[in-house]
């Protein structure tokens, strides 16, 4: 598709909007008006005293255009003029494509983040109106956006200027789904470098409590997420989670999560060692309980193993559970998604993370028409929709969420949870409310200074072979966690 901008430099924003249509569109920028049959326009004229916002949208020929006067009382005219181009295009899409997304033209990650500046600085009412006038966001993600945004704020005024959370990368996986987008390396590909990995991720460790201790931090959360880290043998989570008991100051933690992951990773032994070294959270993700769409994303277990995994856990005395489920799976559909979440509520879990798909490596949305995109666009928001439903009327509560880029249907990923079961950890990485330490293959370290809100990123090596050949530069890295609180906290 072309995309015929033209009176302004808004290329990236406007290219953005189209993706919320058309993910996968190849689009090329042009700054002139091409009249090609797939073609979309977009201009700013000058009209006598006023400035128009004009989009014209061409696909397979048929053509709808909408124009606007650029509301001129809006002091920040640059970022005006951009919405309005921005909502003039939507509502061509929408025309031709018969079709709104609920977040409106918002294509930002952090939604609850932005109104709740917005609430912050001209007030709730404002921000309510500019969202559903302005950002053409619907009365029901609002209301998430408003429950979100209490849910985290009471998690984030938990959060002193010494706090920190350790985050550990396991980056390894029994095999690798489909859909996946992250660097996990599947089992049997990195089998014989993960003893290596274990001693070298336990020495970061140590080292990293080292510099936590003389700084004088406190740990409020651990999170061990990947990958699956369950897919370590109970031997050695053991050592890990020795390495981060050992080293750590331990008497602040809040919560010890470890994303147990794929049911068929779990066993009586791993969950020992979990209990035995003070884990308090643990995440079993069935992602669906339908056995056929496990098995075309590509997991190697069943729904009743998961029945199986968490009774396990309970009866082991985890009384902290999450569980993570995906709407819009290949080959999912609405009736197939309320039924796993049924099977999800008789568990009865304390939280439940509810993901839109990504789309980035979701093979058969990218080759399917239009149409059928759409229609799986449509089926996945009911899913997220009825969800939310479901959730509430049970007791748990939304209290944060994100969007990730090129989900389907541009939807969001929305944290449940019952009161006093809420993932800290999950709303401190969101919200980067305090430093994070990260230690592993792919982590990131994000340094932050509270005061002048500045955010430094460290990053380690993202795949495990280069973690290993790469350790000594990483272990170099660490020196700048002192220098950064040196220059911003002293
Ligand atoms: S379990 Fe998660 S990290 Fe592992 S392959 Fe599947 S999606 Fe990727």
């Amino acid at each position: 598709m072309k995309l015929c901008n033209i009176g302004h430099t808004f290329d990236y924003e406007m290219e953005k909007l189209i993706r919320l249509f058309l993910p996968f569109e190849k689009i090329e920028v042009l700054h002139t008006e091409c009249g090609d049959d797939n073609c979309v326009v977009c201009k700013l004229l000058q009209q006598d005293d006023d400035v128009i916002a004009y989009a014209k949208l061409t696909l397979e020929g048929n053509s709808v255009d909408s124009q606007s006067k650029i509301d001129k009382a809006i002091t920040d005219t640059r970022k005006e003029s951009q919405h309005e181009l921005g909502r003039q295009l939507f509502f061509c899409f929408e025309k031709l494509m018969g079709y709104r997304p609920d977040w409106g033209i918002l294509t930002g990650v952090r939604p609850a983040k932005l109104f709740s500046r917005y609430c912050n600085q001209y007030g709730n009412d404002y921000a309510e109106n500019f969202f559903k006038t302005k950002f053409l966001v619907n009365e029901s993600k609002l209301d998430l956006c408003k429950m979100s945004v209490k849910g985290e704020e009471e998690i984030v005024s938990l959060s002193s200027d010494n706090s920190f959370s350790l985050y550990i990368s396991i980056p390894f996986c029994p095999s690798r789904c489909s859909y996946c987008s992250f660097v996990s390396h599947s089992i049997e590909k990195a089998h014989d470098i993960i003893p290596q990995y274990v001693e070298l991720l336990c020495r970061e460790i140590e080292a990293t409590a080292v510099i936590a201790k003389n700084l004088n931090l406190k740990l409020e959360t651990v999170y061990m997420g990947g990958g699956t880290p369950t897919t370590l043998s109970a031997q050695q989570l053991n050592r890990v989670l020795g390495a981060i008991r050992q080293n750590f100051d331990m008497s602040t933690v809040r919560e010890f999560t470890v994303e147990a992951g794929r049911p068929d990773t779990i066993d009586y032994d791993k969950l020992l060692v979990l209990k035995q070294n003070g884990v308090s959270r643990i995440s079993i993700n069935p992602q669906t309980m339908n056995d056929s769409v496990l098995q075309c994303i590509g997991r190697k277990h069943t729904a009743s193993d998961t029945v199986v995994a968490f009774k396990l856990a309970r009866e082991m005395g985890f009384n902290n559970i999450n569980m993570d489920l995906i709407a819009g799976l290949p080959s999912d559909t609405f009736e197939s998604f309320k039924n796993t979440l049924n099977e999800i509520l008789k568990l009865d879990p304390e939280s439940v993370t509810v993901h839109a798909l990504s789309m980035k490596r979701a093979s058969t949305l990218n080759t399917n028409g239009q149409h059928e995109q759409i229609k799986l666009e449509s089926e996945a928001a009911k899913m997220v929709e009825f969800s939310r439903d479901a959730l509430q009327s049970s007791e748990i509560l939304p209290y944060y969420m994100y969007r990730q880029s090129k989900t389907v249907g541009n939807l969001e990923n929305v944290g449940y949870a019952k009161k006093g079961f809420e993932g800290l950890y999950n709303v401190y990485i969101m919200d980067e409310t305090h430093t994070i330490l990260a230690c592993g293959a792919s982590a990131v370290t994000k340094l932050k200074d509270n005061t002048q809100k500045n955010i430094k990123r460290i990053f380690n090596y993202k795949y495990p072979y280069e973690y290993i050949s790469g350790f000594k530069e990483i272990m170099s890295r660490k020196t700048e966690i002192g220098e950064f609180y040196d220059k911003h906290f002293k």
